[in-house]
């Protein structure tokens, strides 16, 4: 038989149901019971959903997440938080910061991406004398609920390698000295499960597909030791990749069975199989827990099959990794076309496909022949579909050459070119693209959605933002001017919802951090642009100013990063289409005299693979992809790019290869740390460090501001050096923004007046 189970359910509740409840918890407008009720019905909600799986997890639906859950089950809060405890409000303060009893403030807990998805987890912080507790109550609580619901619990949790792996040293302390502080408590948590009466449990070690030093992996192989002899059953779960030098490693720890990505990893499943001792349980994660897309059901039973044969009831089938990742339901989209809905699987639906397939092991694919054909039927239909395929986009992809990627001349030149064109003074001043997304505004852009207000009366409300967001800059004296983009709800979507080979879900919600969701657009077909997207907004703008205005786009790689993409072809090749479509835009743009024109590549850094050998493979096509958009200007076109992140060091040679004239980049928050770079590599073209941090509501002062600026001009020369804040404006208020902005100018002034005492 072979045995089904899950890794993880999405949390956040077919319609938000727990962002709903957390929000209002937050501010204050219900009590903590009905949030504790939410949870409960939640808990049940989902559970019953998973009911036909042999097994469920139990301990994934955490309020805020999963890396924190952990934190507070081993006793492990940051030191400015640990005074007071383990309860549900201390546990908030801790992922969102408090105030302590006077008044001050104190900060939140770092957040970082989970591996390469866009989930956020709450970094652990581990010091020299980190000490760790157990704190049971919750987990063993929602086991007891679990069963009184009729499931068979399987409790989660994080390894302690990988939980030690993913945290942060604040003191340099070496992570792997607190091992022996940490294990006691993994053996009295195991045997906690024990006394409740618990099976199996699942062992998280994600850490196990990433380049791990030697001392971690012999690590792995002390602690695993050391809890050999634990009275439960540990299933231990890696995902999102390959094993590779950790191959060995992993099939060699002393546990009862290990889960395999076998979308990400399936190369190596039959390697695992014929090294795996007899009798340990091997969970294949065959159903793809970071897509969107249905499942090949036959091609799966082909493969699977043989494997059953020798495994038999060792063989578990799960998804890949938690479904975290994707929506919960697509019962709940009726508004998409019929027939791409037919080739998508959120959450419930893939649990369906391991049901499928384990009846057809199970009990012969004729007992769910029915299921089987509707599948194939979908998969012909997606792979033979004129909505996917468009011959001609094809044909252009795969006609692009070397010298659509390349400027006319090197930058140097082309600055030259540009230095008299726009006559701007020396550190020119910008902002990234966005202005304040006042309730006005999303107010007009819901009415017209909704059909309330028609085209024009919505053009002329957009005309009175755009209008009003010049004067104000115009006011603020900047000397690159953008039209503060009212229009886009989203710079992914936006773009995402004009282009030909894109769908949107109404509800598809992922959870990105806390309560925090995003609905990633579905690329599913060859991507085209009908006609142009932002030329009407730019060219207004523009019409209303003599300075420059900058036109604004979102660049391929953001666009495909921040998607659920097509897996018929590699992801370089949506790129390369992608690309193209973006390039169509930029030569519309400079067509219609808009000469200085930013394509934003804020998630370009997190496309990066898990494994550093993949780095150049990725960052080759990324780069070209991006180049193939911007380079078909000409040279006394400025081409600006922005990134939203400050470790830049690691890449930062592709960012020159990109080659756009100026790049702006976030750097405040980690006050410069960027430029550190500097000192290995000469960034050959301009940058513009942000020296203001737009994610706090703090103004900040010139004097702070034309500090920043001098550290900047220590490193990079004058005529190479931007003032601009760290990122679109578009969460501040205009209160916030316009004082901010106006000592960012006076601080360039500044700088300009120091330059020429100097000179
Ligand atoms: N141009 C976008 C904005 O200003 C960039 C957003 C981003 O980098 N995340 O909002
Ligand atoms: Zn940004």
């Amino acid at each position: 038989m072979a045995i089904t189970h899950n890794l993880g359910y999405p949390r956040i509740g077919r319609n938000r149901e727990l962002k709903t409840a957390l929000e209002r918890y937050w501010r204050g407008e219900r009590d903590r019971e009905a949030l504790e009720e939410t949870g409960r019905s939640l808990r049940q909600a989902h559970w019953k959903q998973q009911e036909r799986l042999d097994w469920q997890p139990v301990g994934d639906l955490s309020f805020y997440d999963q890396m924190l859950d952990m934190s507070f089950l081993l006793g492990n809060l940051p030191p400015r938080f640990a005074a007071d405890g383990f309860g549900l409000d201390n546990y908030f303060r801790v992922a969102r910061g408090g105030t302590t009893a006077d008044g001050t403030s104190i900060e939140a807990a770092e957040m970082t991406k989970w591996f390469d998805t866009n989930y956020h987890y709450i970094v652990p912080e581990f010091h020299r004398d980190s000490r760790f507790s157990l704190h049971t109550e919750a987990l063993l609580t929602q086991i007891e609920e679990a069963r009184s619901d009729g499931m068979q619990p399987k409790p989660v949790i994080v390894g302690p390698l990988s939980y030690l792996w993913l945290g942060k040293a604040k003191d340099g302390v070496d992570r792997l000295t607190l091992l022996d502080a940490l294990v006691p408590i993994y053996e009295e948590l195991f045997a906690r499960f024990d006394a409740a009466d618990i099976a199996w449990i699942q062992v998280d070690e994600p850490a196990l597909v990433m380049d791990l030093p030697p001392e971690w992996q012999a690590a792995f192989e002390r602690v695993y030791t050391r809890l050999a002899n634990a009275p439960v059953k540990r299933l231990l779960a890696t995902y999102f990749g390959p094993l590779r030098d950790n191959l060995h490693l992993a099939c060699r720890l002393p546990v009862d069975g290990l889960h395999l990505d076998a979308v990400r990893a399936r190369e190596e499943v039959a390697r695992i199989i014929d090294w795996l001792p007899a009798g340990k349980v091997v969970s294949l994660g065959v159903v793809d827990g970071r897509n969107i897309w249905k499942s090949d059901l036959t091609a799966l039973l082909d493969w699977l099959e043989p494997f059953h044969e020798r495994l038999k009831d060792d063989l578990w089938l799960a998804p890949s990794c938690s479904l975290l990742h994707v929506p919960m339901d697509l019962e709940a989209e009726t508004g998409l076309d019929a027939e791409i809905r037919s080739w998508l699987a959120f959450a419930r639906q893939k649990l369906e496909e391991l049901e499928i397939l384990s009846t057809a092991l199970n009990e012969g694919r004729a007992d769910v022949a029915d299921a089987l054909r509707k599948n194939a039927l979908a998969m012909e239909s997606q792979r033979w579909s004129l909505r996917v395929h468009k011959e001609a986009v094809k044909t252009r992809a795969a006609a692009v050459t070397g010298d659509l990627e390349s400027r006319g001349q090197p930058y140097r030149e082309r600055a030259a070119l540009q230095a008299s064109a726009f006559n701007l003074p020396l550190f020119p001043t910008t902002t990234i693209g966005s202005f304040p997304q006042t309730a006005e505004i999303r107010r007009t852009r819901r009415a017209y959605r909704s059909g309330q207000l028609d085209d024009g009366g919505y053009r002329l409300a957009m005309q009175t933002e755009i209008e009003h967001c010049i004067h104000e800059q115009e006011a603020l004296d900047l000397d690159v001017l953008v039209h503060g983009e009212p229009e886009r709800n989203d710079m992914v979507e936006y773009f995402a919802e004009q282009l030909e080979g894109f769908a949107f879900t109404r509800n598809g919600w992922v959870q990105s951090y806390g309560s925090r969701c995003v609905k990633p657009p579905i690329l599913y077909g060859d991507v085209h642009r009908a006609e142009p997207m932002t030329v009407e907004w730019i060219r207004y703008a523009q019409s209303l100013t003599n300075k420059p205005v900058k036109g604004m786009l979102t660049g391929p790689v953001t666009l495909l990063n921040w998607s659920f993409v097509r897996v018929d072809q590699p992801r370089s090749e949506s790129c390369l289409q992608l690309a193209l479509a973006v390039r169509d835009e930029v030569l519309d743009l400079e067509r219609e005299g808009v000469s200085i024109i930013q394509i934003d590549e804020a998630a370009l850094r997190e496309g990066l693979p898990l494994r550093r050998s993949d780095w150049d493979g990725y960052l080759r096509w990324a780069v070209r992809a991006f180049r193939v958009a911007a380079n078909g200007v000409d040279d006394r076109t400025q081409i600006h790019t922005h990134m939203c992140y400050s470790e830049f060091n690691d890449i930062i040679e592709a960012i020159a290869a990109m080659d756009a004239d100026v790049v702006t980049i976030e750097t405040s928050r980690s006050a410069m740390e960027l430029l550190d770079v500097f000192e290995a590599f000469e960034y050959p073209n301009a940058i513009g460090p942000g020296i203001y941090d737009i994610h706090s509501p703090l103004v900040p002062t010139v004097e702070r501001m034309t500090e920043l600026l001098c550290q900047a001009a220590a490193r990079i020369p004058a005529e190479r050096l931007w003032v601009n804040p760290d990122c679109g404006l578009k969460t501040r208020d205009w209160n916030e923004v316009k004082p901010a902005l106006a000592n960012m100018v006076e601080a360039a002034r500044r700088l300009r007046s120091l330059q020429r005492e100097a000179a």
